[in-house]
C-alpha cells in the first residue's frame, strides 16, 4: 500500500513536459502543411476549390500493376521480412530498365538499392556520410526534403540559387572554394521540381569534374525523368562517363507509374555509396514490401505506350495552362518536362500575395515560389495535377481575377 501511495505521489508531483530538441524545433514548417489547411479552410466555405498546389497525381495507377498486385498479395512468401537491400528480381528490373530507357549499365547485386519512395533515401543518405559541421550543397527553390535531411545528420546547407539567368541551373563558380573543400555531397534534381528545367549532358559533366576535384558525393534526384514533353527525353545522371565514381541517382515509381501511395523507389550508382546507405537503412528500416517490389517489377515492365498516354495527358494540360496563363500576361517558361509550371507572379505581388490573392479571388489553390527556398520568391508552382477542364477553368477564373 505504501507503495502505492509513493507512486501516486510522484506523479503528482512530477509534470513530465514534452520539449522538441533543436534539430526539430528549429524547422521551417513543412510546406504542404500549411496549405493543407488553407486547402480545407477555402473548401469548409464552400467554394468549388481548383487544386494546383501539391504535386500527387491524379490520374490512378495503370490497372496491369494493380492486377500484378492483387496477385503478388495473396502469396504467402510476401508476408514475412523482406530483405533490406530489396529482391534481387526487383533490382533487376531495375537494371533492366536503365540498360533499355538510358543504355547505362547498372549491377542489380551491388548498384541498386530499394528504397521505401524516394523520399526516404534522399531523407537517409546526409547520415551515412555527413559528419558534423561538414557543407552539403542544395539547389533552392528545391525539394525541401533536401535541406532538412541535412539538418538531421548535423551538417550545414550550401545554398545554390536556381535562377532564370542560369536556366534554373547552379552556377558553381559561384561557389567559395573554401566552402566546396568542406563539401560532403551535393544535391542535385532535373527534371527539376519546381522550376520544370532540364540539364544538358555538358552540365553533368561540370557536375562530375567538381565533385571528382573535390572529393563531394553527388545525389542526383531523377523523379521527373519520365515525364517529358515534345519527345525530348532526358538525361539520366548515370548515362554520363565517370557519374559512377562520384554518385548515385534517386529513382522512385510514384511519378512515372502514378504509385505515390505505394512507396517504393531505388537508388543506384556507385557502389560504396549505395553500401552506405545500405547501411543506414538496415539500422532503421526492414524494407519495401514484397508485394508491392513484385508489382513494381510489373510496373517497370510497363509498355511504352501507355506511358505515352500519361505524358499526353500532362502534355496537353501544359498546354493549357501555359496558353493560357500567357493569355492573360502571367510570365512562365514554357515546361519540357515535369508536372510543373513555374511562373513569375505579377509586379504587385510577392509569392505568398499572389497565392492568396487568387485563391480568394478565383478559388485556385498553388504553392508559393518562396516556399521552395528564399530564391523562390517572386515565382509560384502550378501543379498539373488536375483535368484540362479544370485547368481551363482555372484560367477563366484567373482571367476575371485581375
Ligand atoms: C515527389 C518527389 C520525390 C519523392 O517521391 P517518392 O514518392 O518519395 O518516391 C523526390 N524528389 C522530388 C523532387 C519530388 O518531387
Amino acid at each position: 500500500m505504501e507503495a502505492r501511495k509513493y507512486y501516486a505521489e510522484v506523479i503528482l508531483k512530477h509534470k513530465i513536459s514534452v520539449n522538441l530538441a533543436s534539430r526539430v524545433k528549429n524547422l521551417p514548417p513543412y510546406l504542404f502543411a500549411a496549405i493543407d489547411r488553407m486547402k480545407q479552410e477555402t473548401r469548409a466555405k464552400g467554394v468549388d476549390l481548383i487544386d494546383l498546389s501539391i504535386g500527387d497525381p491524379d490520374i490512378p495507377t495503370p490497372g496491369h500493376i494493380v492486377e500484378a498486385m492483387k496477385i503478388a498479395v495473396g502469396k504467402p512468401e510476401h508476408h514475412r521480412y523482406p530483405s533490406y537491400e530489396g529482391m534481387l528480381s526487383y533490382r533487376e528490373a531495375v537494371a533492366g530498365w536503365y540498360k533499355r530507357r538510358f543504355n547505362a549499365t547498372i549491377d542489380p547485386a551491388t548498384e541498386a538499392l530499394s528504397l521505401i519512395g524516394s523520399k526516404e533515401g534522399i531523407g537517409h543518405i546526409p547520415l551515412a556520410f555527413v559528419e558534423a559541421g561538414d557543407t552539403v550543397l542544395v539547389p533552392s527553390p528545391g525539394y525541401p526534403v533536401y535541406p532538412v535531411s541535412v539538418v538531421f545528420a548535423g551538417g550545414k546547407s550550401h545554398i545554390m540559387p536556381l535562377r532564370e539567368v542560369n536556366g534554373f541551373l547552379p552556377d558553381f563558380k559561384a561557389i567559395p572554394e573554401e566552402t566546396l573543400r568542406h563539401t560532403k555531397l551535393m544535391f542535385i534534381n532535373y527534371p527539376n521540381n519546381p522550376t520544370s528545367a532540364i540539364a544538358p549532358k555538358s552540365f553533368y559533366e561540370e557536375v562530375i569534374c567538381l565533385a571528382a576535384k573535390y572529393n563531394i558525393i553527388v545525389c542526383h534526384d531523377a523523379a521527373y525523368s519520365e515525364i517529358y514533353f515534345d519527345d525530348e527525353k532526358p538525361l539520366s545522371f548515370m548515362q554520363v562517363d565517370g557519374a559512377k565514381d562520384v554518385g548515385i541517382e534517386f529513382h522512385s515509381l510514384s511519378k512515372t507509374y502514378n504509385m505515390t501511395g505505394w512507396r517504393i523507389g531505388f537508388a543506384v550508382g556507385n557502389r560504396s555509396v549505395i553500401a552506405g546507405l545500405g547501411k543506414i537503412k538496415s539500422n532503421l528500416d526492414s524494407g519495401v514490401f514484397q508485394a508491392i517490389q513484385e508489382a513494381s517489377v510489373t510496373a517497370l515492365n510497363t509498355d511504352e505506350r501507355i506511358l505515352s498516354g500519361i505524358r499526353k495527358t500532362y502534355q496537353d494540360r501544359r498546354d493549357a495552362l501555359y496558353d493560357g496563363l500567357r493569355g492573360i500576361g502571367i510570365e512562365a517558361a514554357q515546361p519540357k518536362a515535369s508536372f510543373y509550371l513555374w511562373a513569375k507572379v505579377p509586379k504587385q505581388f510577392d509569392s505568398s500575395g499572389f497565392v492568396a490573392h487568387i485563391l480568394e479571388k478565383a478559388g485556385i489553390l498553388t504553392t508559393p515560389g518562396n516556399g521552395f527556398g528564399a530564391p523562390g520568391e517572386g515565382y509560384v508552382r502550378f501543379a498539373l495535377t488536375a483535368p484540362v477542364e479544370r485547368i481551363k477553368e482555372a484560367v477563366e477564373r484567373l482571367r476575371k481575377a485581375f
